[in-house]
């Protein structure tokens, strides 16, 4: 569904991107880890066009985003923002539609409902004002409203890192079965590597622009996937010893 052909990105000095090439199969679930600044948000970026490689090329669908127009493009892929987003001054309901409305589509207040239901969030609230809702409420606005165009892809940039703990392991939730309810592919971005382990079923290790790392959680359990990967790995492991040590 998603190829990469060696793809490099170059801001003045800083090289974000350092050639990376893979392939992402559809129905995956993609967790893309790293420490800040390591890359993760240029690559997912090169995907829907907010970032253009300085080389290499992006296939969707065996098609060259390139060659894709734009609002076509994006109206295929859904995409969460690192920030959320969402416009102050729209209703929740605006929020939900701009997507399609940005290509021409009036979204139906019967298909907004049906997204406020994917994301467990009451129907009510469709005429709220973001600034009216919690930081998790606004968070399951902006799944809706990537949800909305009926992506088969969807991209998430660090989607739940302004959560608290617990409204964050409910969306994480959310999503892993709305990725296998709708048939999606997705692409989490996620500097947290308990939360990649715990959701995607293939995790992607970013250091320095360059993927370190590319193995199922089961495998990064076990000690594989480098220095780098084991490093993340070391950190929610250590802190269940510890919980499963106070709880003797
Ligand atoms: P991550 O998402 O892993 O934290 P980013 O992809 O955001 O990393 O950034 C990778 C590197 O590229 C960082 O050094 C960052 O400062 C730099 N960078 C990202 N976007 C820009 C930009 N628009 N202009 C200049 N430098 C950027
Ligand atoms: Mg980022």
């Amino acid at each position: 569904m998603l190829e990469f052909r060696d793809i490099r990105k170059s801001f003045d000095a800083t090289q974000a991107v350092a050639g990376v090439s893979l392939e992402i199969a559809r129905g995956q679930f993609v967790a893309l880890v790293g420490a800040s600044g390591s890359g993760k948000s240029t690559l997912l970026k090169t995907v829907n066009r907010l970032v253009e490689p300085t080389s290499g090329t992006v296939r969707f669908d065996r098609e060259d985003v390139e060659s894709l127009p734009l609002a076509a493009l994006r109206r295929r892929i859904g995409y969460v923002f690192q920030s959320v987003g969402l416009f102050p001054h729209m209703t929740v309901a605006e929020n939900i539609a701009i997507g399609p409305r940005l290509t021409g589509e009036k979204l139906a207040g019967s298909r907004i409902a049906e997204l406020l239901d994917l994301v467990d969030l009451d129907r009510a609230l469709a005429e709220r004002m973001p600034d009216e809702l919690s930081g998790g409420q606004r968070q399951r606005v902006g799944v809706a409203r990537a949800l909305a165009s009926e992506p088969r892809l969807l991209l998430m940039d660090e989607p739940f890192g302004a959560l608290d703990p617990v409204t964050r392991d409910a969306l994480g939730e959310r999503v892993h079965t709305l990725h296998a309810d709708l048939a999606l592919t997705t692409v989490m971005v996620t500097h947290d590597m308990a939360e990649a382990l715990l959701l995607a079923d293939r995790v992607l290790v970013m250091d320095g622009g360059e993927i370190v790392a590319d193995e199922t959680p089961h495998s990064l359990l076990e000690g594989a996937g480098g220095e780098i990967a084991q490093g993340l790995v070391a950190v929610p492991r250590a802190q269940a010893d510890r919980l499963a040590e106070l709880a003797r």
